[in-house]
């Protein structure tokens, strides 16, 4: 899979070290606090697998299916969402946890939701990356683990037609493997 990049944008040990400090933060942030977790699926899982082994305070664990990729490099612009654990979310804080802020439509779709379908104590987002762009929706995370540039990138999580999510580290496709996948070989 790595011969697949042309580039490494972060090495594994350079996300866990980040990790770190972003687990040290929130958990500064959220002690004392009901805290539930909400992973938006798939790309969040390892993202969130890693994370949350670093804050050890008392949580719950929720996940919400999204999907507005298919098989292209860009949004679809439709978020398909599925249904959230109501009783996890009311009275509680609630983080949620994306792998990449790109347009914004799946994080401002999620927080649409949780606040319409529950009554959370508060929401924050926390995303492993977030692309330096003008967003479709004007949505911003608060936690934000590395800013990138506008382009497409898997590993970590991240998939690509659904594959590379267990690449250890950040990465930039080659041109070549993303000619060949579209052209269905
Ligand atoms: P948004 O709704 O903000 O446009 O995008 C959010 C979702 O699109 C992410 O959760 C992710 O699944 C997918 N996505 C956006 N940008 C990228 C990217 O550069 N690489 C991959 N693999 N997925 C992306
Ligand atoms: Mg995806």
């Amino acid at each position: 899979m790595r011969n697949d990049l042309e580039c490494t944008l972060f090495d594994e040990d350079v996300i866990l070290s980040r990790l770190d400090q972003l687990a040290a933060t929130i958990t500064d942030d959220y002690r004392g606090k009901p805290l539930t977790v909400l992973a938006i699926l798939h790309g969040s899982l390892v993202f969130m697998a890693d994370l949350l082994r670093r804050i050890p305070l008392p949580l719950q664990l929720s996940c919400v299916q999204a999907a507005s990729y298919g098989n292209a490099t860009v949004s679809s612009g439709v978020v398909q969402l599925g249904q959230l654990e109501r009783e996890l979310l009311d009275g509680r804080h609630v983080l949620l946890l994306d792998d990449i802020l790109d347009s914004g439509l799946t994080l401002a779709s999620v927080i649409e939701a949780v606040t319409n379908k529950a009554e959370p104590a508060s929401v924050r987002a926390c995303v492993l990356l977030a692309k330096r762009k003008l967003r479709e929706q004007e949505v911003s995370a608060d936690y934000i683990a590395f800013e990138i540039g506008d382009e497409f990138v898997v590993g970590y999580g991240l998939d690509y037609g659904g594959h590379y999510r267990n690449l250890p580290c950040i990465g930039i496709l080659k041109n070549e493997v993303l000619a060949a996948a579209t052209l269905g070989e």
